[in-house]
């Protein structure tokens, strides 16, 4: 199924509907349709063709929608980058991608004129007023016609590029094909029991697999999606109470802040259906928030990948907190030994209850078929018909999973496997501590030592009383416990609240009240 088919579809069922807003100003489904007609035939003129990857560096904004529209209706490859990304990693990504139109903003201006190569440089396309930029954008949707030759695109033409975010190291491209978009996307709905004409939060951003979700389902759906560019909680909670929002897929970090808005009880959000999170696991202690101020049962959680959508999908919470449930729509799930130099084979599967990776098998409709232009680290990833997540997690006795964390962030000490989460999830039930993050060390007599990194809310915590805490723990063995405690002001986070563990480790020293528990 072609997205620019399902678009039109959507514009015939219901030109009238609103497709957009943005601030005061409302698109209907015609309007944005023939918006990006004119935007396409613009295109076409100044040489985009079928295949051409069109990048944009932007804030969630209705110019950015609009080019995505118009790169489907072209054949051209929609991919979105990250505008929040260093010149040299714009630089990657636009080289990696070989962009051959860039649309940006004032906000990563700088960091795309000093990413581009200037003898080679892909056409620049500006929002703001700049002469820098070969086009501006408002000249490409007021000019001209609303015409333009439609190439023949099929369902295996890639149609997306979205780079991973980046939390394990450079981002990697992700090809994605009308198939695989159309059945991602018909899989949110299901999963999410999405009904027509639903109103959504476009927050997440579009460059990433969660707001591209919330697009095409809005679009299949002739639904709504009110633009928001960026995070603020007091304009989340406005605008839901005032657009009437009937479901959201969110962060776990947005979750936590907006629940947590000191007038959160005071907003009529009786409109909201349905919550989806997914990009992290959420703590018990989230999660007992979330059942205390939301009603359970709109709750699901979607565990799974810019490579993949949806590995598992949990909609059950209230019976199992944390659960990442069974296999979503399209997959097959399984759990084998986790090696982080990448020799496990899917036959390697762990015995219920053990922890290991989690691997998919790519025969669904949804496959990930290879990185654009990373061999390496496809040949990693994809083995055997299945695709290795980097994941741990384990399965209960009902056959419901669980994410422990990721292969690489799992500590090994005194030959002991020890998943950070297990830790954190303990650490986060004391009542003064806001968010605690587990990594492990180096350590000469321990391979690894466990290290907490704390942020409290008051400075009465010390890291004597935290080891006491998870002494009087009956769950956590004597050897998980953290050897270390670094408190800290904050918790280094990707965009869409990644925790960036990396990062973290070299924070160590910066800001350390006391440390040193054996
Ligand atoms: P990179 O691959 O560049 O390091 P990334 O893996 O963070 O970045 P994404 O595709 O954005 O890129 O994130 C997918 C990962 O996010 C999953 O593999 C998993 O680690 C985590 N994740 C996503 N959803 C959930 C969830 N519901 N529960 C736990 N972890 C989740």
């Amino acid at each position: 199924m072609i997205l620019s088919s399902l678009f039109e579809f959507a514009v015939n069922r219901h030109p009238n509907e609103i497709a957009i807003i943005e601030k005061s100003k409302k698109y209907t489904y015609k309007e944005f349709d023939q918006l990006t007609d004119k935007l396409a035939h613009n295109l076409q003129k100044i040489g985009i063709r079928k295949g051409n990857r069109i990048v944009t560096l932007t804030k969630n904004r209705m110019e950015m929608v609009a080019m995505y529209w118009a790169a489907q209706k072209l054949g051209a490859i929609f991919t979105p980058i990250n505008f929040r990304l260093s010149s040299e990693e714009v630089k990657y990504c636009v080289e990696n991608a070989e962009a051959t139109l860039v649309l940006y903003e004032k906000v990563s201006e700088d960091a795309l004129m000093e990413a581009v190569d200037k003898k080679n440089k892909p056409i620049l396309i500006s929002i703001h007023d700049d002469k820098k930029a070969d086009k501006n954008f408002d000249f490409l949707i007021t000019n001209g016609k609303e015409e333009f030759i439609k190439p023949e695109i099929n369902d295996d033409d890639v149609c997306l590029m979205l780079y991973t975010s980046g939390t394990t190291g450079k981002p990697k491209g992700v090809p994605r094909t009308n198939k695989n978009e159309y059945s991602a996307s018909t899989a949110h709905i299901i999963q999410n029991e999405y009904t027509s004409k639903e109103r959504t939060l476009g927050i997440m951003p579009l460059y990433h697999t969660m707001g591209m979700r919330s697009l095409l389902a809005m679009t299949f759906l002739n639904g709504t999606l009110v633009m928001l560019p960026e995070f603020e909680p007091k304009t989340v909670l406005e605008t839901m109470e005032k657009e009437k929002i009937s479901c959201v897929y969110l962060v776990p970090t947005i979750i936590h802040d907006v629940l947590n808005h000191h007038d959160f009880k005071n907003y009529n959000l009786t409109s909201l259906k349905k919550v989806g999170y997914a990009g992290a696991a959420m703590t018990k202690k989230l999660t007992e928030e979330v059942y205390e101020k939301l009603n359970p049962e709109i709750f699901v959680n979607h565990y799974g990948s810019t490579e993949v959508y949806t590995y598992s999908i949990c909609n059950y919470l209230n019976e199992k907190p944390g659960c990442a449930g069974r296999a979503g729509f399209h997959q097959y799930i399984r759990v084998v030994t986790p090696d982080p130099e990448g020799h496990s084979t899917p036959q390697d599967i762990v015995p219920e209850g053990v922890p290991g990776e989690i691997i998919v098998n790519t025969e669904s409709i949804e496959s990930f078929q290879g990185y654009w232009k990373r061999p390496e680290a496809t040949k990693k990833a994809l083995r055997e018909g299945w695709y290795f997540t980097g994941d741990m997690g384990e399965l209960d006795k009902e056959g419901d999973l669980y994410v422990v964390g990721r292969v690489d962030d799992m500590i090994i000490s005194g030959g002991e496997n020890i998943h950070p989460l297990e830790i954190e999830d303990i650490l986060t039930k004391h009542s003064e501590v806001l968010e605690a993050v587990v990594v492990g060390v180096e350590d000469e007599r321990w391979g690894e030592k466990v290290i907490a990194y704390v942020v409290v809310k008051s400075k009465n915590l010390s890291a004597d009383i935290l080891d006491d805490f998870c002494k009087n723990e009956p769950g956590l063995s004597n050897f998980k416990r953290p050897r270390e405690y670094i408190f800290v002001d904050e918790i280094p986070k990707s965009p869409v609240g990644k925790i960036l563990r990396n990062k973290l480790k070299k924070q160590e020293g910066q800001a350390i009240l006391k440390k040193g528990v054996s």
